[in-house]
């Protein structure tokens, strides 16, 4: 070993030459920083609502996931998790279907490393589902990023036929929403992306980041929840358009494909399992 690195160290040498020549001609790659939160449990009693005809009856275990991307132009919060009152016993939902906790509240997650929901610009969420409004109302002073079709079901006439719960976004309306029409660059750099992925609501979203060091990754919104879904591209039976869903994971899978970015999949436990969540974060 100790002879490989003699052998190799003039290399190394020159390459960390090059590498320091190179950074002082390129311009600085922005300061960006993305901490990832754990935003609840949900148990699923039956994980076929996920995959209709496979595993019924089978329980899975799901996480949440909230994320907060500090840019220098801006704080951008990505969901919003459950709602921090459910607390730690959590509850029942449908019937039993689902059991959902939220065991360390967001708010609090977000103050132990310094950052007030207050002070944030921007709230993206990916659609307007309950697990991922739970808190919205926390960052009532940001703006919310919607695609315009989810804007219109989330603030129209009935919004509990999409599954909707409008108390949990309460604060938000037309003059705080800044309504899209396809992808969005939040920034104007590139770096940070929401992506419109129609289909599992009728304003599905995802984000995309660049970021300066660990490279470029895909926040999924729930057009995955978990691994196996991504493989065998599963449908929930619950998804608002079935066809638009296929077309959005078609889209995205060639997006990956062609900018190599990782896809961090927001409900899936065991992938979350190897992600640094706050108070450590990525550059
Ligand atoms: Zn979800």
């Amino acid at each position: 070993m100790r002879f490989l690195l003699t052998l190799l160290r003039p290399f190394m040498i020159v390459g960390a030459l090059a590498v320091s020549a190179c950074a002082t001609h390129t311009p600085t790659a922005p300061d960006i920083k993305l901490y990832v939160f754990h935003c609840g449990n949900i148990e699923v009693r039956d994980v076929s609502v996920f995959s209709p005809g496979v595993n019924q009856g089978q329980v899975k275990s799901l996480t949440d996931s909230c994320y907060l991307i500090r840019h220098p132009k801006g704080d951008l919060i990505w969901d919003t998790g459950l709602p921090d009152q459910l607390g730690s016993k959590g509850q029942e939902f449908y019937d039993g279907l689902f059991y959902m906790s939220m065991p360390t509240p967001l708010q609090a997650q977000l103050e132990s490393i310094g950052v007030k929901p207050q002070d944030i610009e921007w709230l993206g969420i990916s659609h307007a589902h309950s697990d991922h409004t739970g808190n919205a109302n926390l960052f009532s002073n940001a703006t919310l990023l919607m695609q315009k079709e989810e804007f219109d079901a989330a603030f129209g006439g009935n919004p509990q036929q999409y599954g909707f719960v409008p108390d949990s976004y309460s604060h938000f309306n037309a003059t705080n929403t800044q309504r899209l029409q396809g992808d969005h660059d939040v920034f104007g750099d590139g770096r940070v992306v929401v992506k419109r992925a129609i289909g599992h609501t009728p304003g599905h979203q995802m984000l995309y980041l660049d970021l300066p060091e660990s490279g470029r990754i895909v926040l999924s919104g729930d057009l995955y929840h978990f691994t196996s879904n991504r493989e065998h591209r599963r449908v929930p039976s619950f998804n608002f358009s079935k066809e638009q869903t296929l077309e959005s994971m078609e889209r995205m899978e060639q997006f990956l494909e062609s900018t190599g970015a990782q896809l961090w999949i927001q409900h899936d436990k065991e992938q979350n399992a190897g992600i640094r969540h706050a108070p450590e974060y990525y550059q």
